[in-house]
């Protein structure tokens, strides 16, 4: 035992101490980054998860991804899994705004700081919030809608109750609704969150506001595009798509098309490009404890989170080409060939 504690002893004096703060220095070489998404449901996931390894790679940055596929004991199994083989960050896409707060703390008694990506975690230390403005997004298509249809029968198909970007698009959606309610000109005759964003569920709701409303509908509002193209498929069979105005979001290939047909008018355009582009420099920086500025707080039921928030863009027949095709998001022949 003397022998080995002299070698040790031995061993320490002639190694060369580095300095308190180069032991702490990493560069964005030695970091990993794990992305936890919820879905790739809809197509603009695929972008998000591709665009994010694509900048990743760019940055010598090594990147987990995981999908939960919409189940919330999964995510939390498979970012515990993360956090527990070793990561530097946790960027995470909720698919529970309320399940995921115990992620955050199971990370940072890690020592793991977390990304709130597109979907704010509710109730829990969230470091940074990074999103297109959702609140934003609902005034923008209400205020679209009402210019279109200043009286008259709304439908409401709100996104997932679970996902708190879905609360937020429709506090915008009300507030602009609110006046014309007030004066009597809008009436909103159906209002319904969407599980999951399953089209089929919005589908479904589509079909019963049209029953009770005896058709009477004169605008209908959805959470994004997927929800959207199911209420459209609901008028089709009424023989009321293009008739009746139809709002959605994420600039889906298949939404920009509706637009183009006719059958949708108007989408929010979100380049995932930028989203992804931001998150990664944000993570890296996040793991190299470096100061971030951030633009806003949002509350999240526990605290003021720091939040960056991208303007969305609303696109409707008149600036497709302008802003998804001059972007590259989508290719002019796909959207105009088909
Ligand atoms: C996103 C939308 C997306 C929806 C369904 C929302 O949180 O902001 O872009 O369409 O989730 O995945």
């Amino acid at each position: 035992t003397i022998l080995l504690v002299a070698c040790s002893t031995e061993d320490k004096a002639t190694e060369v101490e580095p300095a308190p703060e180069a032991v702490e220095q990493k560069s964005p070489k030695d970091i990993k980054i794990g992305f936890s998404m919820d879905t790739l449901q809809e197509d603009r996931w695929f972008k998000d998860r591709d665009l994010f390894l694509k900048t990743a790679k760019a940055a010598g940055v090594e990147v987990e991804v995981t999908v939960a596929n919409g189940d919330d004991v999964k995510q939390i199994w498979q970012t515990e899994k993360m956090i527990s083989e070793g990561i530097d960050v946790l960027v995470v896409v909720p698919h529970n705004a309320e399940s995921m707060a115990a992620i955050v703390e199971r990370a940072h008694d890690a020592g793991i700081k977390v990304l709130s990506y597109d979907r704010l975690v509710r109730n829990a230390e969230v470091d940074l919030y990074l999103s297109y403005d959702n609140e934003q997004v609902g005034i923008l298509q209400a205020t679209a809608m009402t210019e279109m249809v200043p009286k008259g029968n709304y439908v409401y198909l709100g996104g997932a109750d679970t996902d708190y970007n879905a609360h937020l698009m429709k506090q915008g959606v009300f507030k602009v609704l609110k006046p014309y309610i007030e004066k009597g000109d809008i009436t909103v005759v159906f209002d319904q969150w969407t599980k999951d964003w399953i089209p089929d569920v919005a589908k479904k709701n589509m079909e019963t506001a049209l029953e009770v409303n005896h058709q009477k509908i004169n605008a209908v509002i959805a959470g994004n595009d997927a929800t959207a193209g199911a209420a459209i498929e609901a008028l089709e069979a009424y023989n009321l798509a293009g008739s009746i105005p139809v709002a959605g979001q994420d600039a889906d290939l298949a939404g920009v098309q509706r637009i183009v047909a006719g059958t949708q008018n108007l989408t929010m355009y979100k380049s995932i490009n930028d989203l992804s582009e931001r998150a990664v420099e944000l993570a890296i920086k996040l793991a190299l404890g470096e100061d971030i500025q951030e633009d806003r707080t949002i509350n999240n039921g526990k605290i003021n989170v720091p939040s960056i928030l991208l303007p969305p863009v609303p696109v409707d027949q008149t600036n497709i080409r302008e802003t998804v095709i001059a972007d590259g998001f989508h290719q002019e022949d796909d959207v105009y060939n088909q």
